[in-house]
């Protein structure tokens, strides 16, 4: 799960790591007054969505007079924001943070993860932090220290003076950088996050560590234990199409490709995709319909791939485990009544019922190619859904 900007700083400062001081607002009639608040004579309107690279898309705007501010609120408040990190669609700005301006003299990076090759909470650090990390971390990789914490043990004081070092800080800051990375880690820890960033954890000219920007993404299989986290949730910056799928309990996560695939089980999804892949295609989903469904559902399943705009094939592969496949056949059918049948479909089916399902599908009055073998279903879809793009 993902949250905004503001909701990082919230944890950040509950947790002694030093934020800007700022105001949220959703209506521009709120901006003067938040000015004053803040005081001072820069102010920095800041988009509040779920993704990155907002100052490149022009989320994040520095202004030097209250007119500006407003002016810049209403620009921004009810747009759709587009960044390098979001799709063409970009995301709905609801919210904006509005924060005292920073006289930055440094921009550093700091973040943790978890690093699935050394299965280890791995520490990131450089001293060129900014919008241009991801420039840093390609073409200079020796610019970002690497730490990866003991499974075992924890993070200690040593450790982060080891990393100040690296990094060349001064005594004043490393006491500063030392007591932020250890709250990162708490924070990490017992919220059971994903990912924490913070980029740019600024130094200003008072020589103060700031957290300029702060990102969270917390494990969804560990929600069920932090409340406080479930309620940062905010759904408008979610995917239509998932939060539909989740209302189904269908598991599903829009990808790149032209192939739409409806597949029982997140294994056999994911071996699906990668035999897909093998023969030439590409996913445009990811779709596990779960192992106990409903023609309802597999219904449901069917409609929100074929509106994905750029499929140009589907292929349906479900093992009949617990599930029957002649009622996967009839939600096929039943969809396909409703949405309409517009692209070329190869169902595979195997386990309980088979051949009822896929006699069933065959002796439809709709064009669909049934195919008992995976590896020729894979083959056929990504055949058709090439004479499709032509
Ligand atoms: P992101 O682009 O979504 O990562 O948004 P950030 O919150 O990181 O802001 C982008 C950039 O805006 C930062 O790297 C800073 O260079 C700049 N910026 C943000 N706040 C301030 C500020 O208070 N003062 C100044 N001078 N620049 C700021
Ligand atoms: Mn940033």
């Amino acid at each position: 799960m993902h949250i905004h900007e503001y909701q990082a700083k919230t944890l950040f400062s509950r947790n002694n790591i030093k934020t800007p001081k700022g105001v949220l607002i959703a209506n521009t009639k709120e901006a003067s007054k938040a000015c004053s608040e803040l005081g001072g004579g820069i102010w920095v309107v800041k988009a509040q969505v779920h993704a990155g690279g907002r100052g490149k898309g022009g989320g994040v705007i520095l202004c030097y007079d209250v007119e500006a501010v407003e002016n810049a609120c209403e620009k921004l408040l009810g747009s759709q924001l587009i960044t390098p990190q979001t799709d063409a669609k970009g995301l709905p700005v609801n919210q904006l943070l509005i924060e005292a301006g920073q006289n930055i003299k440094q921009e550093l990076y700091l973040g943790l993860l978890v690093d699935r090759q050394t299965q280890k909470i791995t520490v990131l650090a450089s001293l060129e932090g900014g919008m241009d990390i991801e420039k840093v971390a390609s073409e200079t990789p020796d610019k970002i220290i690497k730490f990866g914490v003991d499974p075992l043990g924890t993070l200690s004081l040593q450790d982060c003076d080891s990393i100040a070092q690296q990094l060349n800080l001064t005594e004043m800051l490393t006491e500063q950088f030392n007591q932020t990375l250890l709250s990162l880690y708490e924070i990490f820890t017992t919220k059971d996050a994903s990912l924490i960033e913070i980029n740019p954890l600024i130094v200003t000219v008072e020589n103060t560590l700031l957290a300029l920007d702060g990102k969270i993404d917390f494990d969804d299989n560990a929600l069920y234990r932090h409340e406080d986290i479930i309620e940062l949730r905010d759904t408008s910056q979610e995917d239509e199409k998932e939060k539909e799928a989740g209302e189904y309990q269908l598991n599903y996560i829009s990808l790149d490709g032209t192939i739409g695939c409806m597949v029982n089980g997140a294994g056999l999804a994911m071996a699906t995709m990668d035999l897909i892949e093998h023969h030439g295609g590409s996913p445009a989903n990811f779709l596990d319909v779960g192992g106990g469904t409903t023609a309802q559902r597999v219904a449901k399943a069917f409609e929100l791939i074929q509106t994905e705009a750029n499929v140009g094939g589907v292929l349906v592969n479900i093992f009949g485990g617990i599930v029957r496949c002649d009622l996967i056949a009839e939600g096929i059918l039943q969809a396909i009544e409703k949405v309409g049948l517009s692209l070329p479909i190869v169902v595979r089916l195997e386990g309980t019922n088979a051949q009822q399902g896929l006699a069933l599908l065959s002796g439809s009055k709709y064009n669909i190619y049934t195919e008992a073998d995976l590896t020729q279903a894979a083959i056929k879809i990504v055949a058709l859904s090439q004479e499709q793009s032509k």
